[in-house]
């Protein structure tokens, strides 16, 4: 193909004309459509303008790059072809059209001011990791921004953080306030320089500045403050930072009471903490890194990647307590580069400062304020962050990368929808909030919220919505929410529909779950959806989570679930898995007043005996179908895992626990899930019953096999239970393409052999990469289901 192979191209019908004069002039009008603005494109196609020995010119607009070139045929297709294969590595082009022109007869190549028409869809690029030049650069001490904090040029620097709106130009930035000066300037004005229309530029001369300050706001004097930071970091202090996205806190993550002075202060005892090194060589002594893991950590987004600890590798016990994996990452902001600029400085802890889930803390006042009895110093800086955005966390599951949390380096990136939609608003789930706003074939998801349990996380909600209405353009018809009537999100939804007369349509958690996937996939459905996950409100009323659906995008029907049972105390057997386990276990028939039990448990007979009658009369006993929950119980027997500190941390660790026991083999221990029921005809879902695991799970307890192996043998039949399922659905419905989602999908056990035992049954299987299956991907999924319905109407 002539024109490269994206987008309509009006050209393709009259190209045998223009290869026959390869030598006779053209001019052609290309529009460029994707992430192309702040991203070094316009320098790079002006230099292949002039290597092609084109005339024409390049502006930015609120749809993308608009370019026309005149020159020999010849020149002109060979522009085109390069101008794909050779784009800037943080460009990302969603289409090229290109149309014939009437002759002009320019005779140079020029770049034209931006224009401000039209209805915006060029997403303003995500926030990308100092570069290797830049870097350099800041190291070199015969360079004018040695030691710069925030030198930055076309390929990389903060773009997202620091915009008010598009297009992404230095006045709708929080550098609008830096006059560059004069060195600075001609760089930016210079088409072949690597900084040209570098939003960010600056230097010591023009730019923000780094200080330091006590807890009590007063400025250390310091001719370097990073010097001083850093100092204060090895003698075991709290250094609050402020970053991209947001502050961090900060402590030495080889120092086990520096770590614990920094959880007693944050108030989170439990929770692994990301710790950031040097490069990839210092990431290798911490852990066990695969070629794909390294790869992952070097991507100019940086995440934080959860990978297998080292044993022994200095990294304080207390930043990862009782899991195998470190949340590790690579520096990407020069002033974080300063810190490891030090040999001494090995791995620092590098938190999200708030308390708990709160918002992250952006603006220095506001970090005073919160973080005043946390941070013993401030490493503060001039430069306005404008949206707030934690780190983004990935893991390798089942051979390839997810997304565990999609914010900064991701986020405004849009991911694709499988048909256009008009403008519409998901608002997400409660726990992990993430909206997702969407338009024509794109879905924007705001950056991750945190739960919405709160004012302020709503009102964190609220400002991230205004601000990416107002970046998109996207006024929205339409709102979408979960089922649940209690979700904060949801009652917000229904408010802001009818105060702005907007239609508004529900989506069941599970459903939207499965649906993300399909619409990752551009699955037209019906598939088999396998929907694990923690809690989620079901059509029945009931708390789902272990479900099997038939699924379309536009409805499904519940094909087979974990059989109910009790949820003793409500939310409170969320945050006491021992609760879980006891509502588990007598559902299974199993005394759980019995010594033996309580034991387990770690609990009292009188204790038991209390929560069994909740049970027996219903009170405060929610049913569940809860895949997590079911996790949870096991925990709490197998490890004696009472209470949790953060979400799913019983169903962590014990996958965990199972870390480095084989799959399943002819050994089994004959945890069995029994399917009971069910009559597709009428619509009745089967029910999966998991007494008989629990009776095996017990007696394997009681031969005393290792915990470990227990586990694993558990992860095992839970994925056997769910291909059995699978098969049933077959039967009923010949479908062989199954979408697995929910928060048990960060399991990467069960996503493994769940994969491998569909597919050994000759399934299909479609896993998410690019949105989380767990509930930050949910808003995708309500999208892809409105968007559904909306078209079949
Ligand atoms: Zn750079
Ligand atoms: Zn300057
Ligand atoms: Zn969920």
């Amino acid at each position: 193909m002539l024109y490269c192979d994206v987008g309509d191209d009006p050209l393709s019908e009259s190209t045998p004309s223009v290869l026959q004069s390869n030598q006779a002039p053209q001019r052609l009008g290309v529009t460029v459509r994707g992430v192309v603005q702040g991203v070094g494109f316009r320098p790079f196609v002006y230099r292949l303008a002039t290597e092609e020995n084109l005339a024409g010119r390049i502006g930015n607009d609120t749809d993308g790059v608009t370019i026309e070139i005149e020159g020999t045929a010849a020149h002109v297709q060979a522009f085109v072809a390069r101008l794909k294969a050779e784009a800037p590595p943080l460009s990302r082009i969603d289409s090229i059209e290109s149309r014939e022109l009437p002759l002009a007869g320019d005779t140079s190549f020029r770049i034209v001011a931006s224009e401000v028409l039209g209805r915006a869809s060029t997403g303003i690029p995500s926030d990308a990791a100092t570069c290797a030049d830049c870097l350099r650069e800041l190291l070199d001490p015969r360079d004018r921004r040695f030691r710069y904090p925030f030198l930055n040029c076309t390929n990389c620097g903060p773009r997202f953080t620091i915009t008010r709106r598009i297009p992404y130009d230095r006045p709708q930035t929080s550098m609008a306030v830096f006059p560059m000066c004069a060195e600075c300037q001609a760089e930016y004005d210079d088409p072949l320089n690597r900084r040209f229309h570098a939003q960010p530029n600056a230097c010591w001369k023009c730019g923000p500045r780094v200080w330091l300050e006590s807890s009590d706001g007063t400025v250390i004097e310091a001719a370097d403050p990073v010097a001083t930071a850093i100092e204060r970091l090895l003698g075991g202090d709290v250094i609050a930072i402020k970053g991209i996205g947001g502050f961090h806190l900060s402590v030495d993550a080889t120092s086990e009471t520096a770590v614990s002075r920094l959880r007693q202060r944050k108030h989170r005892y439990g929770k692994p903490l990301a710790v950031m090194v040097r490069d990839l060589e210092a990431a290798r002594v911490l852990c066990v890194l695969t070629p794909q893991e390294e790869a992952l950590l070097h991507t100019p987004a940086r995440p934080i990647v959860l990978a297998r600890s080292r044993a022994n590798n200095g990294v304080a016990s207390a930043v990862a307590p009782g899991i195998p994996w470190l949340g590790v990452y690579l520096p990407y902001a020069p002033l974080q580069h300063l810190l490891f600029a030090d040999p001494r400085v090995r791995a620092l802890v590098m938190t999200s400062a708030n308390l708990s889930e709160e918002p992250i803390a952006i603006d220095n006042e506001e970090a005073r304020v919160r973080l005043g009895n946390i941070g013993d110093a401030f490493l503060m800086h001039d430069r306005e962050i404008l949206q707030r955005c934690d780190d983004s966390v990935t893991a390798l599951v089942d051979g390839t990368p997810q997304l565990i949390r999609r914010a900064r380096g991701f986020v405004p990136l849009s991911v694709p929808l499988p048909f256009e939609t008009p403008p519409l608003l998901a608002v997400g789930g409660h726990l992990k909030n993430v909206f997702a706003l969407a338009r024509g074939k794109h879905a924007y998801q705001s950056q991750h919220l945190g739960d919405l349990e709160n004012l302020t996380a709503l009102n964190f909600f609220k400002e991230s919505l205004q601000h990416l209405m107002h970046t998109f353009e996207i006024e929205p018809e339409t709102v979408v929410h979960d089922l649940h009537p209690g979700y904060l999100s949801s009652t917000w939804a229904k408010d802001w529909a009818a105060e702005h007369g907007l239609r508004l349509i529900a989506v069941q958690h599970h459903h939207a779950h499965i649906a993300a996937c399909m619409a990752e996939h551009a699955l037209g459905g019906p598939v088999i959806g396998l929907s694990l996950d923690g809690t989620g409100y079901g059509t029945d009323g009931r708390i789902w989570g272990g479900e099997v659906l038939i699924c379309r995008l536009d409805g499904f029907d519940r094909f087979a679930y974990l059989d109910y049972v009790s949820m003793p105390g409500g939310e409170a057997a969320i945050r006491e898995p021992w609760r879980m386990a006891l509502g588990h276990l007598h559902a299974a028939g199993i005394d759980v007043t019995d010594s033996k039990i309580t034991k387990l448990l770690g609990g009292t007979e009188h204790e038991s005996r209390v929560l069994r009658r909740m049970i027996e009369r219903g009170v405060n006993t929610p049913f569940t179908s809860s895949c997590g929950r079911l996790f949870d119980a096991v925990a709490a027997v197998v490890m004696c895992r009472r209470e949790v500190d953060y979400e799913a941390q019983a169903a962590i660790e014990l996958e965990g626990l199972a870390v480095d026991e084989p799959d399943r083999d002819n050994a089994s221990l004959g945890y069995e899930i029994d399917l009971q029921g069910g009559d597709w005809a009428r619509r009745e879902p089967i029910r999966m019953s998991v007494a008989p695991l629990w009776q095996g799970l017990l007696k394997s307890l009681q031969d005393g096999v290792d915990s470990a192996r227990i586990a694993a043998e558990f992860h095992g039949s839970v994925a056997d239970g769910y291909v059995k399922a699978a098969e049933k659905a077959r039967e009923a419905c010949s479908l062989r393409q199954v979408a697995l989602s929910g928060g048990c999908m960060h399991n990467r056990r069960l996503a493994r052999l769940l994969r491998v035992g569909l597919e050994r049954e000759g399934f299909e299987v479609f896993q998410q990469r690019s949105v989380s299956p767990g509930d930050g991907g949910l808003s995708y999924g309500q999208a892809a289901v409105a968007a559904a319905i909306l078209r079949s109407e």
